[in-house]
């Protein structure tokens, strides 16, 4: 009887255990995009929420056992996680998953990053000396990124590769038809000027013509000082821009002293996927950005 049960298993088990690569990514939008290109082929895990800045998480014990059973690791890179993935991949000791190999990836390294300038001011803190690691927030980022990740999963489970060729496909045409729908819904956020809280915009603000005026942060990574607000609070008394942007895990404190001060309006906008109720997945996402933005416009 055993016997018969231990061949019923051999001859199931393959037949019940989908083949499936597992995905750790670092914020949730990858781990998104990971779902959207491997479909059922792929199990995704974010190490961080977007109620959580990706620059500063701990590397616990639960994040190193996911790294150690992972086939791909992928983050923004460009510095955004160095203060914490160094340390999970050093402590998993998975080698697939390190830097060089085929199962990590940095999605910053495949788009054009904006702020790589050569004076960055390390010792003042600035935590983008490799230019700005959030480049998420621009969707034709996403379909770049997408299009290297189809591919590297690919690579990672040749068996599935017409499958994650199909699903990139069909992203693809939705994605582009979404681009399109939201830069014709935003046509008059073109040449509004914004404040940002943390460097954390530049990409959505080059992909609508949104001027950056300013930062909450006098220097990325440094926490907006009493200083910086007041002479922020003087240049702007008059006006001078139309939005003050945060992200949901960013003290509302200076942002809103400052729209109380300028009559600037405050907004909070996603930073990624789960950043607001309505930011269900990546096309929400960019769907809630520009509808927090136009409703911003028009309440003045
Ligand atoms: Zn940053």
């Amino acid at each position: 009887m055993n016997r018969v049960i231990t061949i019923l298993l051999v001859v199931l088990l393959p037949a019940t255990s989908a083949a499936e690569v597992r995905v750790f990514a670092c914020e949730p939008e990858w781990a998104a995009l990971s779902v959207e290109i491997g479909q059922d082929k792929v199990s995704s895990f974010s190490a961080t929420t977007a109620l959580q800045d990706p620059h500063y998480i701990q590397a616990r014990p639960s994040l190193i056992a996911k790294v150690r059973r992972a086939d791909l690791v992928i983050c923004s890179g460009a510095q955004l996680e160095i203060g914490w993935l160094p340390a999970l991949l050093q402590k998993a000791n998975n080698r697939t998953v390190l830097p060089g190999n085929d199962g990590y990836m940095e999605a910053s390294a495949f788009v054009l990053r904006l702020d790589a300038t050569a004076d960055v001011d390390r010792a003042r803190g600035d935590i983008h000396p490799q230019g700005n690691p959030h480049i998420q927030t621009d969707p034709r980022n996403i379909l770049i990124v997408a299009s290297a990740l189809a591919e590297r999963l690919s690579l990672l489970d040749p068996g599935n590769a017409t499958d994650y060729a199909a699903n990139l496909d069909r992203f693809a045409i939705r994605w582009e038809e979404a681009i399109v729908r939201w830069e014709t819904t935003a046509e008059s956020l073109r040449g509004t000027r914004a404040i940002t809280h943390h460097k954390s915009w530049v990409y959505l603000e080059q992909w609508l013509g949104i001027e950056e005026v300013a930062n909450l942060e006098a220097v990325p990574g440094l926490p907006p000082t009493a200083t910086h607000l007041s002479r922020l609070t003087t240049q702007f008394h008059d006006g001078g821009a139309d939005f003050i942007i945060r992200s949901p895990y960013q003290d509302n404190r200076p942002s809103n002293w400052l729209a109380e001060r300028t009559g600037i309006n405050a907004v909070m906008l996603p930073l990624t996927v789960g950043g607001t109720e309505d930011a269900t997945d990546l096309f929400a996402l960019f769907d809630d950005i520009v509808s927090r933005l136009l409703e911003a416009q028009g309440d003045d």
